[in-house]
């Protein structure tokens, strides 16, 4: 469950760019909505997807034909579509707009993979007989990462008007910020206190990464994608700990910045199945150079990490661990 966005009294300020981590916008955006940095983009991006200072509708329908509980990509394009269909529609976000696939999935991710591939594919220029300058070799290609993650925040907050609260209501439905609960078979409460009537809800409150009940896990430093994509130096050694699609991405990409990955897995292949697609996925990890290892069972001293070794493992040690067990429809 992601943390609660308090509500906004009416005379909340919008929004705005600080350097200062202390400040009250600072505080509110870091520890209750996991966005950081507060630069620029995600002001935009906040001003749009977690308003302080939007005030949600006075006068509930009725009864709505559609009530969305969850404001990701499930509770945006139901009471999107259904609005826009005529129907009488309203969404209840109690954290950022567009949930994990504007904020710290599809998004970032794919925002970070494009600049993953470039040093990758410009790495191997000279195999394409590319030369650029004078210098030109292969081992000339540096990353820099803040510029990476500035990106990522610029394509994020250009994209953000769409999964706003401005844009969703436009379309007609009414968007309530809070945390909804069922009160009734056709009753939800807003924890504004607005209640809401309804033919049909649709429950869209989403998942999160699962953290494995491992061994001293909890005294590592460790993270999910929740605060990935607030990075703001890259990481020199990484472990991740999953070998789904999403950390196979992020192990590919992180690896291609320069970290020195290392994926753990429990299954002694990559994915869910053996074989095709997967052993071709192995070969493209292996070639931007992140490692994996299988383990089934594994503990944590600090951020090291130590395997059964009968099963391939061993020990590994990293600056930083990212937990990416995200079970596929959560
Ligand atoms: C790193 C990463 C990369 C990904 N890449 C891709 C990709 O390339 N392509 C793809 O298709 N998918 C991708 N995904 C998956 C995609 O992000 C999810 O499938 C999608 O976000 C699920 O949407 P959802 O609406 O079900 O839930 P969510 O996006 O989780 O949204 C649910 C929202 O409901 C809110 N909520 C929960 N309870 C309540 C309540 N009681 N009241 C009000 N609100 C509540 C939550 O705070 C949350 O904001 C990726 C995921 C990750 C983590």
């Amino acid at each position: 469950m992601s943390p609660s966005l308090s509500l906004p009294p009416d005379n909340k300020e919008p929004w705005s760019a600080t350097d200062n981590r202390d400040s009250t916008q600072a505080i509110e955006a870091r520890k209750s909505l996991t966005i950081w940095p507060l630069d620029e983009s995600n002001t935009i991006l906040l001003n749009e997807v977690a308003p302080r200072n939007y005030t949600n509708p006075t006068q509930p329908n009725d009864i709505y034909d559609l009530v969305a509980i969850g404001a990701g990509a499930g509770g945006l394009v139901s009471s999107k579509q259904s609005a826009r269909r005529g129907a009488k529609s309203a969404m209840i976000s109690d954290h950022l707009a567009g949930g994990d696939c504007l904020n710290v999935g599809c998004v970032p991710s794919k925002a970070l993979i494009r600049c993953g591939r470039a040093a990758a594919e410009a790495r191997r220029l000279s195999e394409f007989g590319v030369t650029v300058g004078a210098s030109g070799g292969d081992q000339s290609v540096s990353v820099n990462f803040s510029k990476v993650m500035e990106r990522m925040r610029q394509i994020r907050a250009t994209i953000a008007p769409a999964d706003g609260h401005e844009g969703t209501s436009a379309t007609g439905a009414h968007v309530y910020q809070g945390r909804g609960k069922f009160i009734g078979p056709d009753t939800i409460q807003v924890s504004d206190g607005s209640v809401l009537k309804f033919k049909k809800a649709v429950i869209a409150t989403g998942g999160r990464a699962a953290l494995p009940d491992v061994e001293g896990l909890m005294k590592a430093p460790f993270t999910t994608n929740a605060e990935l994509f607030n990075l703001e130096t890259l990481p020199p050694r990484m472990v991740i700990l999953g070998s789904g699609v999403v950390a196979l991405e992020m192990a590919q990409t992180f690896a291609a910045f320069g970290s020195e990955v290392t994926v753990v897995q429990r299954a002694s292949y990559l994915f869910q199945s053996k074989g095709g697609d997967a052993e071709a996925s192995l070969a493209e990890v292996a070639s931007v150079g992140a490692h994996s290892k299988s383990s089934r069972r594994v503990g944590f001293s600090s951020i090291g990490l130590s395997g059964n070794k009968s099963k391939g493992g061993g020990t590994v040690s990293g600056t930083w661990l990212l937990s990416l067990l995200i079970p596929p429809c959560a």
